[in-house]
C-alpha cells in the first residue's frame, strides 16, 4: 500500500484569516523514486562492463611477454567495450522514445518495409544460430507512425527471439490487419517465458535470468524499448509464451488513416 506524502503550510494574514496550504505530494514522490532506481539501476550496469575492462586492461599489461594471453584478453576486452557501446546506445534510444513528441516525425509506413528491414539487420545472428527468419501475413498494410522507431521494436522482438531459441528453430514475423487495428507479430521456438515473469519483462534491465541474458548481450532495455515505441504509436504489446515450447510478442498499432490512406482528423495526406 502506497502512503500518502503531504507538505502544509500555515499562512496568517493581516485581517486574522488563517490560510492551511495542503500540497499532495504522493505523485512527485513516487516519480522521484523511479528515477533514483533508474539511476541507481544504471550506474550498476555500466559498472559491470567497465569494472571488467580495468581488470582485462591490467591483465594485458602483465601479459605482455605472452602473444596468446594478450590476444585471448583483448578479445574480452572487446567484447565488453561492444556491450558498453550497446548499452549506451539503448539507453539513448530509450530516452528519444520519451521525449515530449515522439512522433514528431511520424508519416506514412509500410509495415512490409519495417518488417524487411529489421529482419535484414537480424541475419547475421540467426545464420550464426542456422535459425530460420520468415516473414509472412497480410502484405502492404500501413500505419501513421514513426518508421525508425518501428524497426527498431521489431528489430529488439526477432533478436531476442534469435538469442533465446535454440539452434535450427524457426523465428516468424507476421503482419495482419484487425478492425481498425494492425499487428505485427513475432512467434520463436525457444525456450519460453516462466509465467510469472511475464508481468515484469516489459520492465527496464528486467531479465528472467540474468547470466543467460548477459551471455547473449543482453541489456535488459530491449522489451522496455518495444512497449515505448508501442505506445508512442497509441497500441501496445503483448506477450504470449510457454515454457519450452516458445514465445509470441504482438505489437498492435491503430493504422491512424482511412481506408483511402488519408490520415483520420484531418483532409490530407500524412
Ligand atoms: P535482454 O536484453 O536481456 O534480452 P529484454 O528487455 O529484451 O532484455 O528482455 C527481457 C527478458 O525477457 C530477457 O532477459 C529474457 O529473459 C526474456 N525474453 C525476452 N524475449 C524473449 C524470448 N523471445 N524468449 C524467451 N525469453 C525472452
Amino acid at each position: 500500500r502506497e502512503r500518502l506524502a503531504v507538505t502544509a503550510r500555515v499562512a496568517r494574514l493581516e485581517d486574522g484569516v488563517v490560510l492551511l496550504l495542503v500540497e499532495d505530494r504522493t505523485e512527485a514522490r513516487r516519480v522521484d523514486a523511479v528515477r533514483r532506481d533508474f539511476v541507481a539501476n544504471v550506474s550498476h550496469e555500466l559498472k559491470t562492463p567497465v569494472g571488467a575492462l580495468i581488470l582485462l586492461a591490467e591483465a594485458v599489461q602483465g601479459a605482455s611477454d605472452d602473444p596468446e594471453a594478450v590476444r585471448r584478453f583483448s578479445a574480452r576486452m572487446q567484447v565488453e567495450a561492444t556491450r558498453l557501446s550497446q548499452l549506451v546506445q539503448e539507453l539513448l534510444d530509450l530516452s528519444r522514445l520519451q521525449s515530449h513528441d515522439p512522433l514528431a516525425q511520424a508519416r506514412r509506413v509500410d509495415l512490409d518495409d519495417v518488417v524487411i528491414e529489421a529482419v535484414d539487420l537480424c541475419h547475421t545472428a540467426a545464420d550464426a544460430k542456422k535459425i530460420q527468419l520468415v516473414t509472412g501475413g497480410e502484405a502492404g498494410l500501413h500505419v501513421l507512425g514513426d518508421a525508425p522507431q518501428l524497426v527498431m521494436a521489431v528489430r529488439n522482438l526477432v533478436d531476442n527471439a534469435v538469442s533465446y531459441s535454440p539452434e535450427g528453430t524457426r523465428v516468424a514475423v507476421t503482419t495482419r490487419r484487425c478492425d481498425s487495428l494492425v499487428e505485427l507479430t513475432v512467434t520463436d521456438q525457444g525456450i519460453g517465458i516462466p509465467e510469472r515473469d511475464l508481468e515484469r519483462i516489459f520492465e527496464r534491465f528486467y531479465r528472467v535470468d540474468q547470466a543467460r541474458s548477459r551471455s547473449t548481450g543482453g541489456t535488459g532495455l530491449g522489451l522496455s524499448i518495444v512497449k515505448h515505441v508501442a505506445n508512442n504509436h497509441g497500441g501496445d504489446v503483448r506477450v504470449w509464451s510457454e515454457e519450452g515450447s516458445g514465445s509470441t510478442f504482438t505489437i498492435r498499432l491503430p493504422c491512424g488513416m482511412d481506408e483511402t490512406g488519408d490520415v483520420i482528423g484531418t483532409s490530407g495526406d500524412a
